[in-house]
């Protein structure tokens, strides 16, 4: 069984940062991550509000994260964690691979995108229903699309594929956004995005092997509508990935992981950082926050 002082499960920008500051501590961390170094960064277009760059393309930045941590040596592991076990002294970390053995632990698993829940949406998950404009917008260049939410998740991503796309319609089901002013003008002022309000997503219409269309329901006439599209992004929200840590009884009613002003959960030693905790702003610049913290409580108590 690998054995580590420190394993930070997830390589976001919380896990990254909580490594970096354990690296330069000289702590003995193991990096568990599932996918891409980099987590949700991989997956944003540009960033605008990270200090240090006035503009940086998401997946630029998750390489410059990846190139960090790897600069610093840390050692990486591939896995899905499934399961953490608390035992007296140290953790078991359960992975569809292995078992990792830990004296402490950071859990920084972000988000998984909410689903909108109708039917259609399922079927042409991968085949015109995409939770990632980054990765799979290009394959719509040229084409009418439609973005769903209000937050500045969908503001960004309708932007930027209005970039290449023929049309952009932005649906949202109220008249009331969550995302920043300055994100709603760049919309607003974009000509190929129509921003149609008080409308909710009813069913993806496919032709058995692609999206055809999206019918669309008004919620306060009722009145439905057909739009021809090849592509549906739901931007409508996230869900904390907390199932590996639901025996413990560490988060809330809704998944978020509790932890202190350390980021200390209930359980000594086991840290949360990142999107997955219960806060206030979930952002890449208070991500690399909550890692730093909880990276330097582990070396005062390492030391
Ligand atoms: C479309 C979009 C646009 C955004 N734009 C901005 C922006 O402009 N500015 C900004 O500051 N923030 C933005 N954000 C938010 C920002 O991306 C997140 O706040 C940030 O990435 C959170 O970092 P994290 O490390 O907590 O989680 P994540 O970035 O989600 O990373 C979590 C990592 O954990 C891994 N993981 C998950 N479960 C497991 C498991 N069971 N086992 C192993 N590994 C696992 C994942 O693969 C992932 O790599 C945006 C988000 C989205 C979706």
């Amino acid at each position: 069984m690998k054995q580590t002082t420190v394993a930070v499960i997830g390589g976001g920008p919380a896990g990254v940062s909580a490594t970096v500051y354990l690296r330069r501590a000289l702590i003995d961390v193991l990096l568990i991550e599932r996918g891409v170094p980099g987590g949700k960064v991989n997956f944003t277009a540009e960033i605008e509000n990270y200090p240090g760059f006035v503009k940086v393309n998401g997946p630029d930045l998750a390489l410059k994260f990846y190139e960090q941590v790897n600069s610093l040596g840390v050692s990486f592991t591939y896995g899905d964690v499934s399961k953490v076990i608390t035992n007296e002294d140290h953790f078991i970390i359960q992975t569809d691979e292995e078992e990792i053995k830990a004296e402490y632990v950071i859990f920084a698993t972000g988000m998984e995108e909410r689903k909108l829940g109708v039917p259609g949406e399922e079927e042409y998950n991968g085949r015109g229903v995409h939770f990632c404009a980054v990765c799979d917008g290009p394959f719509y260049k040229g084409e009418s699309v439609m973005v769903v939410g209000g937050g500045n998740s969908a503001f960004q991503e309708a932007v930027y594929l209005a970039g290449f796309s023929k049309k952009v319609y932005l649906i949202h089901r109220s008249d009331k956004f969550k995302a920043d002013e300055i994100l709603v003008k760049k919309a607003k002022a974009t000509p190929n995005i129509e921003i149609i309000l008080h409308t909710e997503v009813a069913e993806v219409i496919g032709d058995g092997d692609k999206v055809t269309s999206i019918i669309v329901e008004n919620n306060q006439t009722n009145e439905q509508s057909e739009f021809s599209v090849s592509a549906l992004f739901p931007y409508i929200g996230q869900l904390p990935m907390s199932a590996a840590l639901k025996d413990l009884n560490v988060t809330d009613e809704r998944g978020y992981v509790i932890v202190n002003d350390v980021m200390e959960t209930s359980i000594p030693n086991l840290f949360a950082a990142g999107d997955v905790i219960k806060k206030g702003l979930r952002q890449v610049v208070t991500a690399t926050n909550d890692g730093a913290i909880a990276a330097i409580e582990i070396t005062h108590r390492v030391a």
